[in-house]
């Protein structure tokens, strides 16, 4: 569906630092549809909500063209618990169908497929209105969801009640065709102190017995209609002609101007990079469940996300980008899913990079990088073609990460003139139509001018990343120019080779650097490099603009690391005093959940089996001044009640640490020491451990990120030292 969600479930619980899992946005799935083949279906809908009986009423007048009148019958799906009151054809009577056979069908069964027998027309291509009249009842109330909670969103398929009303493309609260854009003129009466947000452009609205009736008009075609209600503060603004506005719960109603300011920010940003607005409107919505869902022309976000204020940009970046991708230009799902890449390169990346924040901009490619890496195992991957939507840690590592980084290395590949003139003739060409991965080779092939069909073909066809290694390095000093060097080796790439303009940067004696790129494109392949002073050392890609693929001790030691590996040690103390426990017991519940861990009790634990390791507790802190770790990076520093690390002391009890270190005998293996100097330091992190994954340390106080950042992985064959000839 044009209809992407963006799970932010788990965002309640979540200090700021920790808000790269909002970045996981989801894509629900749908079917292909012929956008350009007919007319949109028009519906003249009128629906009166009773959110304290959940109850809803419903006059539809559809203007059918002639293709969906196949076989002389109506087919759309309605929601079984709504009954049809009422049917006309042309005006004309025509029997109601019976109810659904099981009223009670458990969701998510919320399909009911009604066909209509219709009489003959006298001429084939004669307008066509049908009329149907339904009321029921829609209560199916949001349940968090189960196992990956920042995956998926809770769990509805739509809800009328006391807290709220989401009526979305799962409910089928009016007749729907699936895979059709429809066009809409919506009444909806609801109580006053109501207020709902739809799709398209609010009219008039009025206030009789106290039930508020609002006009909306959604001329552009969608393919589906999503409308939430509540208790809501609205404030509006106007900007370039487009009707910005938030709806908010009272008690953040106060927050609006901070959603406006930012909605201008990113809407200056993204028509600036891809042309025009596509709509008339946009709206931050508050919502009563957790939620992210990126709708046409407003964003529905859940309350957790919203009181925290604007802390997390990228989700509403996010959201206004799937505005053109997603919600105007729309992508086939079955054929492939280039919208999350895209969507998540454009906002969670690209803005960084283009209001000059270099160093977050890296961080992002590193950590895509990383997340592929460790998520997308190389013998249970798929090509980035297979990606449809998300519904594991693999799905994202291939579908968003790595997606977003194919982006990255094809606007490499053909300059940022040919890439963002492709990204805008995507919009020429795909807004109200559908594009799928063989329209972007053509279009971009024709934005560069030259075909691109190999790297469509190694990168979305082909599964898995470069795997590079230098060797063979030599270096002489050339006769008769004093100083200057010529340096050679040979790149080896694991079959088969990927063709790929590797970067490589030497530092050179004298503070003197050296940057450039080396064309490869076979397994083996020597390089010459002609330099103005004696090299020190090379690295492949320092910057990660290229998808590598690493084997797990060239990645630095992290949380994660311990989360993907195949076997995984838990160790826990075995006395505790009680506060210990405690402090440690969300955690410990959230560990047992987990599958395929074994769990070690000990007090003086031993490092000694080929897994990675996850410490926790006092057993973790004993373990660390035992001395064991002295080696665990040189950046770092062990004393009895005291870490040091990159000359920055910490001590006192409000202090709590997570801290990887590469197993010491096994590189491939991690052991990762949670612990604290006061049971009071170590609970507020104790039941978020988890969203800390990727760094190599992080140092809380009070529960509050106070400094994080990466050791240097133990297998660093990506820099190589060049010792002098
Ligand atoms: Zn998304």
């Amino acid at each position: 569906m044009g209809f992407v969600h963006h799970a932010l479930t788990s965002l309640m619980a979540l200090p700021p630092l920790a808000l790269w899992m909002t970045l996981l946005c989801v894509a629900t799935t749908a079917s292909p549809l012929e956008a350009n083949a007919s007319p949109p279906i028009h519906h003249q809908l009128h629906i009166e909500l009773d959110p304290d009986t959940h109850a809803i009423t419903g006059i539809d007048n559809i203007q059918l063209p002639q293709r969906y009148r196949a076989d002389s019958s109506a087919s759309f799906v309605l929601h079984p618990q709504l009954t049809i009151d009422r049917v006309e054809f042309n005006g004309q009577s025509l029997p109601v169908p019976a109810p659904a056979a099981t009223p009670t069908l458990q969701p998510p069964s919320t399909r009911r497929v009604v066909d209509i027998p219709l009489p003959p027309l006298e001429q084939p291509d004669q307008p066509v209105v049908l009329t149907l009249a339904y009321h029921g009842l829609i209560d199916d109330s949001p349940k968090a969801s189960g196992g990956l909670r920042f995956v998926r969103p809770d769990d509805t398929n739509g809800h009328i009640g006391p807290h709220g009303v989401y009526l979305t493309f799962e409910t089928f609260w009016y007749p729907t065709w699936e895979q059709t854009l429809s066009t809409f003129d919506l009444t909806i009466s609801l109580p006053s102190d109501w207020e709902a947000i739809t799709q398209g452009r609010e009219g008039p609205h009025t206030i009789t017995d106290g039930r508020r009736t609002a006009q909306w008009t959604i001329p552009v075609p969608s393919e589906a209609l999503t409308l939430a209600a509540n208790h809501f503060t609205v404030h509006k603004q106007e900007w370039n002609g487009i009707q910005l506005a938030t709806y908010l719960f009272p008690e953040e109603a106060h927050l609006a101007p901070q959603y406006l300011e930012a909605s201008i920010r990113y809407l200056q940003r993204y028509t600036d990079l891809l042309g025009p607005y596509p709509f008339t409107k946009f709206a931050v919505v508050e919502n009563f469940f957790p939620s992210g869902l990126g709708l046409p022309s407003f964003t529905l976000l859940g309350q957790g996300v919203v009181r925290r204020g604007y802390t997390q940009p990228y989700s509403l970046g996010h959201e206004i980008v799937h505005s053109w991708f997603g919600n105007s230009v729309f992508n086939d799902f079955a054929k492939g899913n280039w919208v999350e890449g895209l969507t998540t390169y454009l906002s969670n990346y690209y803005y960084d990079e283009a209001t000059g924040n270099q160093q977050e901009a890296f961080n992002t490619r590193r950590r895509m990088v990383y997340e592929y890496n460790l998520y997308a195992m190389p013998d249970k991957e798929y090509p980035v073609r297979g990606f449809h939507h998300k519904e594991t840690r693999m799905d994202n590592a291939i579908g968003y990460q790595k997606t977003a980084l194919v982006f990255h290395m094809l606007r490499q590949e053909t300059g940022d003139g040919a890439f963002f003139n492709g990204v805008r003739r995507m919009i020429q060409e795909g807004t109200g139509t559908y594009l799928e991965w063989n329209d972007l080779l053509r279009i971009f092939s024709n934005a560069a001018g030259r075909d691109l069909g190999w790297f469509f073909q190694q990168w979305i066809d082909r599964s898995g990343a470069p795997t590079v290694h230098i060797q063979n390095i030599m270096v002489r000093e050339d006769p008769g120019q004093r100083g200057h060097v010529t340096m050679t080796g040979t790149i080896l790439q694991t079959e088969p080779a990927f063709k790929i303009q590797l970067p490589v940067h030497l530092d050179l004696h004298g503070g003197l650097t050296h940057d450039t790129l080396l064309n490869v494109d076979r397994s083996t392949q020597p390089f010459t490099l002609h330099l103005p002073a004696m090299p020190t050392t090379i690295a492949i890609d320092p910057k990660h603009d290229l998808l590598l693929r690493f084997q797990r001790d060239q990645l630095p030691p992290m949380l994660n690391r311990w989360e993907t590996d195949t076997r995984r040690i838990l160790i826990r103390p075995q006395t505790m005093t009680q506060d210990e426990e405690q402090s440690l017991e969300t955690l410990l519940q959230r560990l047992d959940g987990q599958t395929g861990v074994e769990t070690i009790q000990a007090d003086n634990p031993v490092i000694s089996e080929p897994a990675s390791y996850l410490v926790i507790g006092p057993s973790a802190r004993r373990l660390l001044e035992s001395g064991s770790f002295k080696n665990c990076d040189k950046a770092m520093d062990i004393q009895p009640g005291q870490i040091s690390i990159r000359e920055q002391a910490f001590e006192g009890p409000e202090m709590a640490f997570l801290i990887s270190c590469p197993h010491p005998r096994m590189a491939e293996h991690t052991v990762t020491f949670f612990f604290g100097w006061s049971p009071e330091a170590v609970t507020p992190v104790s039941r978020l451990l988890f969203f800390y994954g990727w760094d190599s340390y992080l140092v809380f106080k009070q529960g509050k990120v106070i400094a994080r950042g990466m050791f240097q992985p133990v297998d660093s064959a990506n820099k190589l030292f060049i010792p002098t000839p």
